[in-house]
């Protein structure tokens, strides 16, 4: 071995000694489950910063589309590699290159002396960036190849967990609340602005709400003559149906990963918050009450144990 590669490799081996005593706390759950509203209950608690593992709230553009936290609700909590990416810029951040930056991040987080929170549903994400070998050639979640169980950090992991009836329920709720929010109009500006000039089928344009409004924005955008204000309601039913679907989908599928990397023996706190779904679908006003004793507290609980360890 040469000096230059012996003087590379012990730089290397340094970093991952460093890394692997990182403590990071990493908050995982399907679409919907709550984890943004938990991540900022746990920065107000602790002395945190929050990275973002959303793939799709990586990109600048579609705040309601993709449900954002909004600003207002961080409460001052910096947050990372959320709508940080320009899509017009870099279509897509591959899950190599999430990781490249997420770990930079993290890096930045505790040499500020803050606790590090990795936050999102993206468990393509949390997987490149937390394993100890990534190879970006192999999909862990496809069955076949592995499930790498070496971890990069010290990792304590917080996974809300819902029914998935309830969760569905849910979603398909807060579907209607986001068309009440104005989702339909984002889509529109986005349709009209913005999509031409982005990749087909890469990062942004692959968020639920995308793909299913295309068929409704241009029927919409045909002349009056040939247009249909009938045939045009029904498109429109059609594509919010098919966000619903997809979301439960989205739901399913997440949770079907989170399982496949607890079998694997990662070490996940199951948190169960459907009680407090159930209290939300029942209009009950002491879901935050339930929230708070069945999600909040065990969570904070964990997450301290977790730090003196
Ligand atoms: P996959 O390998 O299937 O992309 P993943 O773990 O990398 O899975 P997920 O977070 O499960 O990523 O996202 C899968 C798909 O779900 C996205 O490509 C997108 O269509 C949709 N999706 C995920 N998050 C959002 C979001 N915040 N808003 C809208 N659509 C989303």
């Amino acid at each position: 071995m040469n000096t230059f590669s012996s003087a590379a490799y012990a730089r290397l081996r340094r970093r991952r000694v460093k890394e692997k005593d990182q403590k990071l706390v990493i908050v995982m759950g399907p679409t919907g489950s709550g984890k943004s509203g938990l991540s900022i209950e746990l920065g107000t608690y602790f002395p945190s910063e929050i990275i973002n593992s959303d793939k799709i709230q990586l990109y600048k553009g579609l705040d309601i589309t993709t449900n954002k936290i909004p600003v207002i609700e961080r409460l001052n909590i910096p947050h990372y590699l959320l709508d940080e990416i320009d899509p017009k810029k870099q279509p897509e951040l591959t899950p190599l290159q999430y990781r490249l930056r997420a770990s930079s991040v993290i890096s930045g987080i505790s040499s500020r002396r803050k606790l590090p929170l990795l936050v999102g549903g993206s468990n393509s994400l949390i997987y490149a960036l937390l394993s100890d070998r990534f190879n970006p050639d192999l999909d862990p979640f496809s069955g076949s190849d592995p499930v790498c169980s070496e971890l990069r950090y010290k990792c304590c992991f917080l996974w809300i967990d819902v029914s998935l009836p309830v969760l569905n329920e849910y979603l398909i709720k807060r579907v209607d609340d986001m068309l009440d929010s104005g989702m339909v109009s984002e889509l529109a500006k986005f349709y009209e602005s913005e999509v031409d000039e982005l990749a087909p089928n890469t990062g942004l344009t692959k968020a639920i709400g995308v793909p299913e409004f295309e068929r409704y924005f241009r029927c919409a955008s045909a002349n009056a003559h040939q247009r249909d204000d009938q045939v045009l309601r029904g498109v429109y039913d059609e594509a919010v149906k098919n966000i619903k679907d997809n979301t439960c989908q989205l739901a399913k599928i997440q949770m079907e990963k989170i399982q496949r990397l607890r079998n694997a023996g990662w070490g996940l706190h199951r948190i169960d918050g459907t009680d407090t779904f159930r209290a939300v679908l029942d209009g009950s006003k002491n879901w935050s009450d339930i929230w708070e004793k069945q999600v909040v507290n065990p969570s904070i609980k964990i997450v301290n144990n977790f730090l003196e360890e």
